[in-house]
């Protein structure tokens, strides 16, 4: 497979260094709210790319980490009158309920900043030992002039910013480029003590830590929003590389922007909406589905016409998967000539799925081919008669397996007050047929079509499976 690779600018054919552990490292939220949209991408996106890694044979250790001392989440405390712990907790629960929701799976590891301190301190302490860092009273800064390939992964030109940009006199570092590596602790602040007096480590450090103890000097993957470029993950590698002497990561994978009317959706902008508030009104797999419509490369732009596409899109997959299910609970007979020729044609559109994929995770062009294997897999096993529910059955499972990739379930079970109605027209429509009273039972019919079932008639009485109200 092929995948944009940042630091090279260009695809290039990935495998990971070893075969048996493929090493992925994704930066984590700062935990002083709840995510937005624009923050839920990556996560979605990456746990994506991550599935489809696993189909693809490769075991994936996945580390995410949580940024979990930070001056927005002190900020948050002073506001809230409480302390940066309390509020790192409550919105580690709060990630962790939309993570659940949006169905990301379980990182090996999700490393908090302030679990970590003794290990940042002791790269700290390497980086200023090894010259690639300085201290002036009690701030540790990284010495970007010490590694020529300062740039390297944004391709930024940093020479004039390096010369010619002027240092705020209240700054006590070289260069402008040069940053925190430790910052001294202000009253009030949390703190930790170091070699260079009390204080917290700057941002930047923290991933390079953390990648680094949980997956090795060197990651396959380092991934995050193209927002990342720089300086955070510029930065990391600067660090990782001048601390341990080896490449940090083989391939930078960045996502674009999530765009409300042109701008990227952001907290400054104000033009946020949280996933909960988007979850609430759609659904959680329907916003997971909506961000992977897009190529992940391109801004996604977000809108009520785009999310209320991918709900009617998810139902129309949904419908598809409970005809197959209830057709692969009919009548079996052997597999005919025309049944093995609509599965080859379903092979090929899975195929066509696995190419995109492969093909630097294209997302935007799979979802196309799940669209074209569902209305292939309806045209050529719902439509026969008598229909094969082996056929089905295959069409069902290979439906399931592109679904799982990209996250979203094939099946959805109905809220509570939804199930109670199912049960109640359904016990009604089946009283009616019993009295031939067909007019009832086909308006019963409309009713539970309404409210998202698929139905099939069989001799025991009304079957119906649940896709979600369209
Ligand atoms: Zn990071």
């Amino acid at each position: 497979m092929r995948l944009y690779n940042t630091l090279t600018k260009r695809k290039d054919e990935f495998e990971p260094a070893d075969p048996g552990e493929l090493r992925m490292y994704v930066c984590g939220p700062t935990v002083y709210d709840y995510i937005h949209v624009g923050n839920a991408r990556p996560f979605v996106f990456f746990d994506t790319a991550r599935r489809y890694f696993e189909r693809k044979g490769w075991r994936v250790r996945f580390v995410q980490n949580f940024t979990d001392v930070d001056d927005k989440i002190i900020k948050r405390a002073a506001e809230s009158g409480t302390d940066a712990k309390s509020v790192a907790d409550r919105f580690i629960a709060e990630f962790r309920r939309d993570a659940a929701g949006l169905n990301l799976l379980p990182a090996a590891k999700n490393p908090r900043v302030t679990d970590e301190i003794p290990e940042i301190i002791a790269m700290i302490g390497t980086l200023l030992a090894k010259g690639f860092a300085y201290e002036t009273d009690g701030t540790v800064y990284f010495d970007t002039a010490s590694f020529p390939e300062y740039g390297k992964l944004s391709g930024k030109n940093l020479d004039a910013l390096r010369d010619g940009a002027r240092v705020a006199v209240e700054e006590q570092k070289r260069r402008a480029t040069d940053f925190v590596l430790w910052k001294p602790a202000k009253p009030g602040e949390p703190s930790w003590p170091s070699p260079w007096g009390g204080g917290r480590p700057g941002w930047h450090i923290e991933c390079s830590v953390m990648a680094k103890k949980y997956l090795g000097d060197t990651l396959d993957i380092h991934a995050g929003g193209e927002d990342l470029i720089f300086p955070h993950h510029e930065n990391e590698t600067a660090q990782s590389e001048c601390a341990n002497g080896a490449p940090f990561a083989r391939y930078w994978l960045h996502n674009g922007m999530v765009m409300v009317d042109g701008k990227k959706m952001s907290k400054s902008e104000g033009n946020f909406r949280t996933a909960r508030e988007i979850a609430g009104e759609y659904g959680y797999d329907t916003l997971r589905f909506f961000i992977l419509t897009a190529h992940y490369r391109a801004p996604l732009n977000f809108g009520a016409e785009q999310l209320a596409a991918a709900k009617a899109g998810l139902r129309k997959l949904r419908g598809v998967a409970a005809e197959l299910t209830l057709a692969a609970s009919g009548q079996a007979r052997p597999l005919s000539a025309a049944d093995s020729e609509a599965l080859d044609a379903l092979r090929l559109a899975a195929d066509r799925f696995g190419a995109a994929m492969d093909d630097d995770l294209n997302t935007a062009n799979a979802v196309a081919a799940v669209f074209e294997y569902a209305q292939l897999a309806r045209a050529s096993c719902l439509s026969a008669r008598p229909q094969s529910a082996a056929l089905a059955e295959e069409a069902l499972a290979g439906l399931s397996r592109l679904m799982d990739v990209l996250g979203v379930a094939p099946t959805v079970e109905p809220d509570a007050e939804t199930a109670r109605r199912i049960a109640e027209l359904t016990a009604l429509r089946d009283a009616a047929r019993n009295a031939r009273d067909y007019a009832a039972s086909d308006a019963l019919r409309s009713e539970l079509t309404a409210l998202g079932c698929v139905i099939k008639d069989t001799r025991e009485g009304t079957r119906w499976i649940y896709a979600g109200r369209a």
